[in-house]
């Protein structure tokens, strides 16, 4: 089986992922608009109509934002969200409830050619969710704005082939940033956005053999950078005896594609 995975967009200004599988795709949140979407897809090497299925992490913007002008060029598309990230994403986007169809946290669901289950993370809007995606052995394990480096987070990175995992800040370079205290308090907080450090512990603790490569997502612009969040998950790895997992930045503005065969 070939796999493919792109991030077309990662961080706070929109999320787009997309894993294929034998030519059919799924994809992981829709923060960036219609057009920059076929830009990058195309970019990738990505065909938007093997796309059947939106996994939807929660419903802030920068995840939802895209969501009904995908609908509108891809009308088959299947929706998955939570109960309460469907009636907040429905709400903000124009899309209708029944647009969405809705899992439960720790229930397999079929989307597309993919066997999905959510998993619950803490994060300041209700009922946000983590994922792990199966197609044939091969399984795809996606965590972003996670407040808390929970364990029940790290059980679902232990069976993962290929994980993207939220890698928000440092936090000198936050504590230094212009952001307000209450901003800072929030990013920091339990269920705000994972540290370097909290991502990079979580990795390499819970990270088994299985693990081919290891994207950092959801990196802050003004408080963070690629090579501090690759340098932190490297050091974190070879301190786990784990240094030979392969660790990429993901960027806002530019894809990354990994292809397999599996
Ligand atoms: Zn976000
Ligand atoms: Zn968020």
């Amino acid at each position: 089986m070939k796999i493919k995975f792109a991030s077309l967009a990662s961080g706070s200004a929109g999320n787009a992922y997309v894993l294929t599988a034998d030519g059919r795709s799924l994809m992981v949140d829709c923060g960036i608009g219609c057009r920059e979407f076929l830009k990058r897809a195309g970019e990738a090497g990505v065909d938007p109509r093997s796309i059947e299925a939106v996994l939807f992490t929660h419903s802030h913007d920068d995840h939802v934002r895209g969501a009904k002008a995908l609908k509108k060029i891809l009308p088959d598309v299947k929706f998955f969200a939570s109960a309460l990230t469907a009636e907040a994403a429905a709400e903000k986007t124009g899309l209708d409830i029944d647009d969405f169809l809705v899992f439960e946290h720790g229930q397999p669901f079929e989307a597309g050619a993919f066997s999905a289950q959510a998993f619950s993370v803490p994060h300041d809007t209700p009922d946000a969710a983590g994922f792990v995606v199966h197609a044939g052995g091969f399984t795809y394990f996606h965590a972003t704005d996670v407040g808390s480096p929970l364990e029940s987070i790290g059980k679902n990175l232990e069976q993962a082939d290929l994980a993207v995992l939220e890698f928000n800040h440092d936090e000198i370079l936050l504590a230094g940033s212009n952001r307000s205290e209450r901003l800072k308090r929030r990013i920091r907080g339990p269920s705000g956005h994972l540290s370097n450090h909290e991502a990079a512990s979580l990795a390499a603790r819970y990270a088994s053999a299985r693990l081919r490569k290891l994207f950092l997502a959801h990196i802050s612009r003004e408080c963070n950078s690629p090579h501090l969040a690759e340098r932190e998950a490297a050091e974190a790895l070879a301190a786990a005896g784990k240094g030979r997992i392969p660790c990429l930045a993901l960027a806002q503005d530019e894809v990354a594609v990994f292809e397999s065969e599996v």
